[in-house]
Order: structure tokens, then sequence, then C-alpha cells
């Protein structure tokens, strides 16, 4: 009786029961892994789907014999299971040309970061606990070493995040008192960080100084009060005042700062330990500078242009840490062993310009030539050029503009290669949907004139074959008529 619909009361009524599924070799088979109360929700999972499939109308015969045997159900209920158990945050490829992307994740970590956190958390470590004496150690010794030598600094710490290290040293330095800030430093990060509601938050009063435009010494030196308890810096990471404009030079401030017997406090955000301006890249200050520019306290993101896990620094006079180490907030503020381990791995890579370049992947992607990124993007668009002709995709190599992200660099425009997709018969939306949902690992690219754009900059060493794995798999939907 082939097309013809099955009663739906009937159809309903037929389907197999759960325990009668379980005695079937095909389903003890299938879900063999899975422990017996798992077994059971995929199977009621798998028979809620057939029951809603054909809620409307009954099935036809033959659906309904396809569908409702033994095997058939252990299938579906492997797949509600792998559902179940597959991770939810997973890789994703990125192809957006912005390379440190904060809903992708920010910074990739370097290989020996990888191998340092996996080491660490497969067991037991030294977290805290000093191997030499057998006595109760600090987590923060691991990196503060690292950081002391690198940044030219006394002292730091490591929190979770830089929103985190601003909050503390506001809390520790001022709180109940007064904060001297330029107003064309009142930064916005998004996500509702806002400078001056961060200083409520610990407790500080914002005293704002100057024009939007142009700030000016005299400006701080008449705003200091015996309330004022430290000057703040704040570098505009994610935008840059032209025209006319001014600030005073750091040592200025400092001076300033250092006669009235406060610190000079500098909020970096990004935090550079690599000189990307020296390498034509942008002009973002080095941490070191800021440090020898008599700067006492920087804090910056372990996961913008440092390239590591997220984290937030704070580097500087250790006169000014020793409250932080010993203030409330530090421990809720403290970050956990896989954030140490990633962070120790990745700061032994600044021991060399070279070695940082080489291994550290945002700085490899932010300093990688024209020349190399459009040989990478020959090579992965000779291998894409035959699977995309036979759904009639179009494949065109573009010269293309690569960002920095994460808030960092806003100006820097970096020459890049993309591989670009059209289709006379699907839109450009229609390409890029089907590509950010490939069920294995998505690719992320972007739209720009009704074409999708694969920047190759941030596609990472090794990637290339995923890559074309991925498009093979989305161009399975481009048939026609598919
Ligand atoms: C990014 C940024 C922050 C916040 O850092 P997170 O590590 O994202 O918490 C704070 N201040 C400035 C100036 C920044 O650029």
């Amino acid at each position: 009786m082939d097309g013809v619909t099955f009663h739906r009361q009937s159809a309903l009524r037929a389907l197999p029961a759960v325990h009668r599924l379980l005695a079937e070799p095909a389903v003890r088979e299938k879900l063999a892994d899975l422990p017996s109360a798992l077994r059971v929700s995929v199977l009621q999972e798998a028979l809620a789907e057939l029951r809603a499939m054909w809620a409307g109308d009954g099935p036809a015969e033959d659906v309904w014999a396809r569908e409702t045997g033994a095997e058939a159900i252990a299938a579906r209920a492997r797949r509600a299971a792998d559902r179940k158990l597959s991770p939810r945050l997973r890789p994703v490829l990125n192809l957006t040309g912005t390379v440190l992307h904060t809903n992708l994740g920010r910074a990739p970590l370097p290989p020996r970061a990888i191998r340092a956190v996996t080491a660490v958390a497969a067991g037991y470590s030294n977290l805290e606990y000093d191997l030499a004496s057998g006595a109760r150690g600090s987590r923060h010794e691991h990196v503060e070493a690292r950081l002391v030598a690198l940044c030219g600094a006394e002292a730091a710490l490591v929190v979770n995040n830089n929103a985190a290290a601003v909050l503390l040293v506001l809390s520790a330095l001022a709180a109940g008192g007064e904060a001297v800030v330029s107003r064309g430093q009142l930064v916005e990060i998004g996500g509702s960080f806002r400078i001056p509601d961060v200083m409520a938050q610990a407790g500080v009063r914002l005293v704002e100084v100057g024009a939007t435009n142009r700030t000016h010494l005299a400006d701080y030196e008449r705003a200091i009060t015996p309330e004022t308890r430290v000057l703040v810096r704040v570098h505009t990471s994610n935008y840059r005042l032209i025209g006319f404009t001014a600030q005073p030079a750091l040592g200025e401030l400092a001076d300033l700062a250092h006669r009235h017997g406060l610190p000079l406090y500098e909020d970096l955000g990004s935090g550079a330990l690599f000189d990307f301006a020296a390498r034509g890249v942008g002009d973002e200050p080095t941490v070191s500078f800021s440090l020898r520019s008599g700067v006492d306290v920087v804090t910056f993101s372990g996961d913008k242009l440092l390239g590591s896990a997220q984290a937030g620094i704070i580097a500087g006079a250790a006169r000014w840490l020793e409250p932080m180490r010993k203030h409330p907030l530090m421990r809720a503020l403290r970050p956990d062993k896989l954030t140490l381990a990633a962070l120790d791995a990745t700061l032994s890579l600044y021991l060399d310009d070279d070695l940082a370049k080489a291994e550290i992947p945002v700085v490899r992607m932010l300093t990688e030539p024209y020349e190399a990124v459009a040989r990478r993007c020959r090579e992965i668009a000779n291998r894409l050029s035959p699977l995309l002709a036979e759904v009639d995709v179009r494949l065109e190599e573009v010269d293309v503009t690569s960002r920095v992200g994460g808030g960092a660099l806003p100006q820097v425009e970096l020459p890049s290669r993309a591989i670009r997709l059209t289709s006379p018969r699907m839109r450009a939306g229609r390409l890029f949907d089907d590509l950010r949902t490939v069920p294995a690992v998505p690719v992320v690219g972007r739209i720009e004139q009704d074409a999708v754009i694969l920047d190759v900059r941030t596609l990472l060493p090794g990637q290339e074959a995923q890559l074309v794995d991925s498009v093979a798999e989305a161009a399975g939907r481009w048939f026609p008529g598919g």
C-alpha cells in the first residue's frame, strides 16, 4: 500500500517499546559503550523523534517500515547519544582575517603551551608546592620570574583577565580615594567594561581632567589633592585620537606622580612583549617601554597581542604590588593551573624574537609577509578548484586586508590574500551559512559584495587539509537541486 498514509494512532501505538528494543542485538551493539540509563534515555529520544515526525499525518507504510526497525532506531539513538556527548565548545577554522577574534576565542595557543597545559591538566603539579624545600609555594612564582625578566619589572602577578587586573589595581591602590584620568582615555572595551564603571566598582572617585582631545601636565597637577591615590593612564587600545591632540609624555607624568609620592598606573590593554612597531606593524608601545618610562604599575591581557591564554598581568614596582597580593579580591581573581601552564610556556618563547615569531601563532600571523600568505592561498586554491568546479562555485584569489582585532591596533591594515567564492545559482549568504554549519569543523569567513571571502592569514599551519575537507563537505550541499 505504498504512499498510503497509515492511521496515525495505530502507527504510534505500533512503535516498539524501549524494553523490547534493549533486547535487540542491533541496539545492544550500537549502544554498547553507553551506561544503561543513558541507553534508555537515547532510545526514548529516538522514539520521541519519530512521534514528533508523525504528529500530523501518520507515516506512509514504507517510511514506517524503514524507520521503526531495530537497526534504524538504534542508529537514531546513536546520533542522539553522539549529540549529547560531543562538546558544545568546539574548534572552528578562522578565515575572517581577524587575528584576535574575540568571538572565536582570541589567541590560539602555541603548541608548546598546549603541551604544557595537557601535562599539568592530566595529573598533579607543583602549583603551590615548592619542590626544592618541600614547603608550601605560591602559584604566582612560576610565571613571575619570567614576567619580571621580560617586562623589566620588579614584580608581577597574574589574574583571570585584564578587566580583573584593572579592578584589583584600583581597589588595592585607591579604594576610598581619588584617581586622576584624562578625559581622552575613558575607554569602553565592550561587554560593558568602561573605565568609569570599574572605578565605581573599586570604590574609587574618578577625577577627570583635560578635554577629550587635549590634556596637559598642568591639568593633572591641578587635580592632585590630599585625597589623590593614583594617576591613571589608559592606553586607547581600541581607538585613536588624531588631529589636534596632546597628552603629556609618560616620563613627565611619572615625574609628576613621584613628586607627590603617588604611583602612576597604566592600563595597556593589549600589552605587547614583542616589538611589533619595530617590524612595521602598528605603533603599540611595549610593556618594557612603559616601565622604563617610569610607570609604576602596568596591566595587560594574556590573550591579546601576547598570544597566550586568557589572563590579566600586573607588573611593576614590588611596593605597589604587595597590597594587591594580600587583597581579598586576589583570591576571587586568581588564575587556575591551566592558565598558568599556558602562560609559563608562552612566555618562555619570548626569550628570543625569532622563536616568538616562529612559535607564537598571534605573533606569526601578525608578522607573516603578504607573499607567504599568497603562497599558502595558491596551494589551497589549487586543491579546492576541482571540487568547486563540480558544483559551479567560482573560485578566485584576491587581495584583502586582515585586521588585528581584539580591540588592539585598530588602525593597522595587514595586506593579505584570500579565496573569493561566488556562484551563479546561490547567494553568498547561502554559501557562507553552509560553510559555517558543516558538522565536522565549521569554516567562518566573511561576506563582501555578495561573495564569500576566506582570508588565509588566520588559517593556522596544518589546518589546510581540514579546510579542504570542510569545504568539500559544504560543497556536497551545492549540487544543482541540492
Ligand atoms: C582589552 C582591554 C581590557 C580588558 O582586557 P580583558 O583581558 O579582555 O579582560 C582592559 N583595558 C584595555 C585598555 C583593553 O584594551
